[in-house]
């Protein structure tokens, strides 16, 4: 498969699932300069062990940082820690992985389900893109290469067919997760509109659904090393179809 070649990257939700395997496969491949933040909301927590343990693995390859993206201050605070390391150097590939999921209908929903995930899965990458940004603007000006990459400078943003508004309705009666939903359809109108905003700094961001995994959010169909393999793939693959977001594949892939 082909291999991302970002050096500088950051991923949200770091300490667990899709997250976790992201950084984990991200260190195995062979790129010398590469360096990852992986953010969480609990760097010394239990939920974070695998997570201390990989560094331990691969020493100066990956910097903890914390980072709740329900908190505001959190993420201007490691934005500031983040641009500190970084120095005159920018960050070429951001990944929104962090996520929650609420169970509900129309009947059952309450606002705080609404206003908890929405606060997580579509505010939280919203004040993440913006605290980052001179990082990423740094990056895409300093390639010295025209177009668009997630080599060069990139947001791709985890988001799920849930949040598709021509796919979701079919699916509805098996997957009775309306909060979830509505704020990754929210995400994904989030993707597209900085997609737009940031295209004259030659930033490239794309919304993925990375198929079903079992975590613990998520089902059951693919393992989650297979199926994070494959999401770093299409990100690659990008370059090939050049920001074309009406391609939707059955099971994994970009979104409208
Ligand atoms: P997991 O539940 O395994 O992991 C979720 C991650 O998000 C954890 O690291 C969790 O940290 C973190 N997180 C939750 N809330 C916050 C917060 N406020 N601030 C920072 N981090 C937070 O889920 P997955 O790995 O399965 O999901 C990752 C992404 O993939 C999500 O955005 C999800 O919507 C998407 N996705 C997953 C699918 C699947 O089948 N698994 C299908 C489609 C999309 P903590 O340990 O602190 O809770």
């Amino acid at each position: 498969m082909a291999a991302v070649k970002a050096c500088n990257i950051l991923i949200t939700g770091a300490n667990r699932g899709l997250g976790l395997e992201t950084v984990k496969q991200l260190t195995e491949d062979s790129c010398p300069k590469r360096h990852i933040f992986a953010t969480c909301r609990d760097p010394e927590g239990p939920k974070s062990e695998a997570l201390r343990e990989l560094v331990k693995k691969h020493p100066g390859v990956i910097t903890i940082i914390r980072l709740d993206a329900d908190d505001p201050s959190s993420i201007k605070e490691s934005a500031k820690k983040v641009g500190s390391l970084l120095g005159n150097s920018g960050l070429n590939l951001l990944v929104n992985n962090a996520g929650i999921v609420a169970r509900g209908t129309i009947q059952t929903s309450s606002a705080e389900n609404m206003k908890n995930t929405f606060s997580t899965n579509v505010i939280g990458p919203l004040l993440i893109i913006k605290e980052y940004l001179p990082y990423l603007q740094t990056a895409a000006k300093a390639s010295g290469t025209p177009g668009m990459s997630c080599n060069k400078a990139a947001v791709i943003n985890i988001s799920t067919v849930g949040g598709s508004i021509s796919t979701m309705p079919s699916l509805f009666s098996q997957f009775p997760v309306l909060p979830y939903c509505v704020s990754k359809a929210g995400f994904n109108m989030l993707t597209v509109l900085a997609a737009e905003e940031l295209k004259a700094d030659e930033i490239l961001c794309m919304a993925l659904h990375p198929g079903w995994v079992k975590t613990e959010l998520g089902g059951e169909k693919v393992s989650v090393d297979v199926l994070v393999s494959f999401v770093l793939f299409l990100a690659q693959m990008w370059e090939i179809c050049q920001n074309d977001f009406q391609i939707e594949l059955t099971n994994t892939g970009f979104l409208k």
